[in-house]
């Protein structure tokens, strides 16, 4: 994840002075997307290896290898041509995903299990460097459910990235930029800021937006399928976004998605429909040293389904952000307790989306990022 670490701003600033690209918004969700169509994600071909068995050969099942190593399901090596075979490794990853999204710990690629491997995600792995760290980590109990298979449960979901990488203890305020050549409303801008409120609401971190990009701490921008950092976005749905650890602080998102600023997402007619804020308040997670939670109701979670706003954060992120900078005296636990906003649709009268117009503007980041390097 560091790679081009040096190369990436360079090449940003070296960009900036060539293009700058101007976002649109428009005020309303397409009328001629008819409601109730399903999303279509780049993993929606997955469906097809339902019920696939261990030690057959099923055409096109390296795709579905590729991406359990890309969350870290299974190890990364020099040469990653996999073959169609249902093998052992195939199915070590299925049982350590089991575990990791509480399902049944079959290792077979069931219904329930390819819903989920399908859903919407950051694209931050889920065990990183070989370390797992959500539920399949842990210690853990076992129970039986009415299906007599084991089903996993912990205590304390949260996890941090292996190092346990922070920001300064002595540093209280860190500031944040947008990258300028996407020109971002004060709209899109504050979706944002309120994202970044929820979690120096209960530590004592502060967030202050600056516009000298090259100089914040987190560096926030919009980009399209290959960016120069050797994680490319990968168009609507699929990966939404990543971020990296501290004191990395890039935050980036896929510009290809139908972000939505503001207003009920779980309504829209849209079917690819994001919510901005769910997936900021997610990556900030990243930004501040959290890693992936196996606790459904945490914003740490790994995906998100489209048309779906979760922002409130879970007793289990306060847990896990105050395991890494301590409390606010000021928070008492009230807001994530009592919070009139619920996890899945609020109230809101407009809709506002973010239209995608980066596609140029990142395809020429990527060829100057080749030529510097
Ligand atoms: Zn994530
Ligand atoms: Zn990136």
């Amino acid at each position: 994840m560091k790679k081009q670490q040096l190369i990436f701003p360079l090449t940003i600033s070296f960009s900036l002075t060539l293009l700058i690209v101007s976002a649109r918004l428009f005020p309303d969700v397409p009328s001629w997307i008819p409601p109730g169509t399903l999303p279509v994600g780049p993993w929606d071909a997955f469906r097809n290896f339902t019920g696939c068995r261990q030690g057959e050969n099923y055409n096109g099942l390296s795709n579905l290898k590729n991406y359990f190593q890309h969350f870290g399901y299974i190890p990364r090596s020099p040469k990653s041509n996999f073959s169609d075979d249902f093998d052992d490794d195939l199915q070590e990853a299925i049982k350590t995903y089991q575990k990791n999204f509480n399902l049944n710990v079959t290792g077979e690629l069931d219904d329930m299990t390819l819903r989920q491997v399908m859903l919407p995600r950051c694209g931050v792995a889920d065990i990183i460097n070989g370390t797992t760290t959500m539920n399949a980590g842990k210690d853990t109990e076992t129970t039986s459910n009415s299906d007599s298979k084991l089903r996993f449960h912990t205590v304390s979901h949260f996890t941090v990235f292996p190092g346990q990488p922070r920001w300064p203890e002595g540093k209280q305020e860190l500031t944040y930029a947008f990258f300028p050549g996407n020109e971002l409303t004060e709209t899109v801008k504050s979706v944002f800021a309120t994202a970044f409120a929820r979690w120096s609401e209960v530590t004592t971190l502060k967030f202050t937006e600056t516009t000298l990009y090259s100089g914040a701490d987190i560096k926030i921008g919009f980009f399209n399928g290959d960016h120069g950092d050797g994680e490319p976005f990968d168009g609507s749905l699929g990966t939404l976004a990543h971020a990296f650890s501290p004191r990395n602080g890039r935050f980036h998102l896929d510009a290809a998605e139908d972000w939505v600023v503001s207003g009920d997402v779980s309504k829209s007619s849209l079917p690819t429909a994001v919510d901005l804020e769910s997936v900021a308040v997610h990556e900030i997670g990243h930004l501040l040293g959290l890693g992936h939670s196996s606790e459904e109701e945490a914003i740490m979670f790994p995906t998100i389904s489209s048309r779906m706003k979760k922002v409130v954060l879970a007793d289990d992120d306060v847990r896990g952000i105050q395991y890494l900078y301590g409390t606010n005296p000021s928070f008492n636990g009230s807001t994530v307790i009592s919070s009139p906003e619920r996890n899945i649709g609020n109230g809101g009268c407009s809709l506002t989306s973010l239209w995608s117009p980066w596609r140029l503007f990142s395809l020429l980041t990527f060829v100057l990022s080749h030529f510097l390097l």
